[in-house]
């Protein structure tokens, strides 16, 4: 799912798919790659019918058969092409369903990557790349510095004014 890149960011954005494929060996990927996909990141944000549908439809494309093995029934791939990978991706992505409580897309409008949020709290707001939360602690530090700066000209403003005696005060309730 986290093949597209900077997907918020049409300058920086790429598209790790062809990589990805590359990277197992099976040749030039379907472009029901990417429709699937698209269909599990619609799937993240809003669960539909018709996606459900479609889902099903990935499942349903790899056909696997069942062997013994060390005494135990393991299911295999009859053929080891992307039909089988694609229902291999859907597979693993339906039990996410029951979970999308903690499925969430980073915070990080220019990255927009899923993740799993296994938090206690389910606090987690950015992906797993140090990129996205360090852009946002960057992000805080300077809205904190224009705050600080905010009040230092607001205390200034109130030391010059006699009448000011909760200065003090206000400015510790505003940390
Ligand atoms: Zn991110």
């Amino acid at each position: 799912m986290n093949t597209e890149w900077w997907r918020g960011r049409p300058d920086k954005a790429e598209d790790k798919l062809p990589e990805f494929a590359a990277s197992y060996g099976l040749g030039e990927a379907p472009p029901d790659l990417a429709e699937l996909r698209a269909v599990l990141r619609r799937l993240i944000e809003d669960v539909s019918e018709r996606d459900l549908r479609l889902l099903d439809g990935f499942l349903a494309r790899g056909r696997i058969r069942r062997r013994l093995r060390d005494g135990a029934i393991v299911l295999e791939p009859v053929v080891c092409d992307w039909d089988w990978v694609l229902s291999e991706v859907a597979s693993s992505f339906v039990p996410l369903l029951d979970r999308r409580d903690r499925l969430k897309i980073c915070a990080n409008s220019e990255c927009q990557w899923t993740f799993l949020d296994n938090s206690r709290n389910r606090s987690r707001r950015w992906c797993g790349a140090s990129a996205c939360g360090n852009a946002a602690k960057v992000r805080r530090f300077r809205e904190r510095q224009r705050t600080r700066e905010g009040e230092g000209f607001v205390s200034r403003a109130r030391m010059r004014s006699p009448a000011s005696t909760r200065s003090d005060g206000e400015r510790h309730l505003s940390r």
